[in-house]
């Protein structure tokens, strides 16, 4: 349960759009911001440096909204909102809306607008390597989301050996869990899995075969959902106790 804290319709002349006379002549955007945050410290000490402070959120807006050019409202209201959550701690959740009042459209229209909705979610990743040096495997994968934009570490369980599972004749694995921080949304984070399963050298040739890094998404948040290529929560994660128990090394009073 969150507090809000609104910002409504700043007013910044920039050079964003589409067509090229909007990049040179430039028009006037309305903002809107609404940040989720807990305002109890700031207010129980009337201290605003227990708060987001509002006026320098309004400038940050306004100066990267002049010293930047893009085609889409779409990309400066996602730029703004990522920006904000990774400058201000206290910013748990965030929504952006920019105003296009003079949108260039041939038509009487009052304004056009696009409104984006970030925040920071809580992630569990099963790590796994079965194949070269299994540990090295494990350890680039935390450095890599580590150093992922929108992703911070929190906890890394210890590393287990395991037999295989699923059926087929193959070297033994190291797996983990981690703790990730991050505001990618869970299609965009398997994307990201796979670019690092991608250049660890992981091939796709056997089913449950043996790889140099298997990166699953266990948990995000308490959402469900179950669709072709993902479904969270992991299907197979009750049933396996070499993620079950580095997940309850990390996250001891997590209720599954
Ligand atoms: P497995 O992890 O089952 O051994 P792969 O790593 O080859 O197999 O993953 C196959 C596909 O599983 C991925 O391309 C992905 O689309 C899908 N998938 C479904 N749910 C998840 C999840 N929670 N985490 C990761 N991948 C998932
Ligand atoms: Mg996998």
């Amino acid at each position: 349960m969150y507090d809000e804290i609104r910002i409504e319709e700043l007013e910044v002349f920039a050079k964003h759009g589409v067509f090229p006379e909007e990049n040179t002549l430039g028009q006037k955007f309305l903002v809107n911001v609404i940040m989720k945050t807990d305002v109890t410290k700031a207010a129980k000490g009337d201290d605003i440096h227990s708060s987001v402070h509002y006026g320098n959120v309004c400038a940050f807006i306004s100066d990267y909204m002049r010293n930047n050019t893009f085609k889409l409202i779409e990309t400066v209201a996602e730029h703004i909102a990522t920006e904000l959550l990774l400058k201000y701690n206290l910013i748990k959740e965030i929504s952006v809306e920019i105003k296009k009042p003079w949108a260039p459209i041939g038509l009487p229209v009052e304004s056009v607008s696009v409104k984006v909705n970030r925040g920071w979610h809580r992630v569990f990743i099963a790590l796994g390597s079965n194949m070269g040096d299994k540990e090295e495997y494990l350890r680039g994968a935390v450095s890599s989301l580590e150093k992922a934009n929108g992703c911070s570490v929190k906890k890394v369980s210890s590393f287990i050996v395991t037999e295989p599972y699923g059926g087929v004749e193959q070297d033994d694995f190291l797996n983990g869990v981690l703790e990730l921080k991050t505001y990618l949304r869970p299609y965009e984070l398997l994307e990201l899995l796979h670019s690092i399963e991608n250049a660890a050298g992981r091939k796709r040739e056997i089913h449950w075969g043996p790889r140099t890094l298997d990166l699953d998404i266990l948990l995000y948040d308490d959402i469900k959902m179950n669709e072709e290529d993902l479904t969270i929560p992991h299907p197979d994660m009750k049933n396996r106790d070499f993620v079950i128990g580095p997940l309850k090394e990390i996250a001891p009073y997590l209720v599954l």
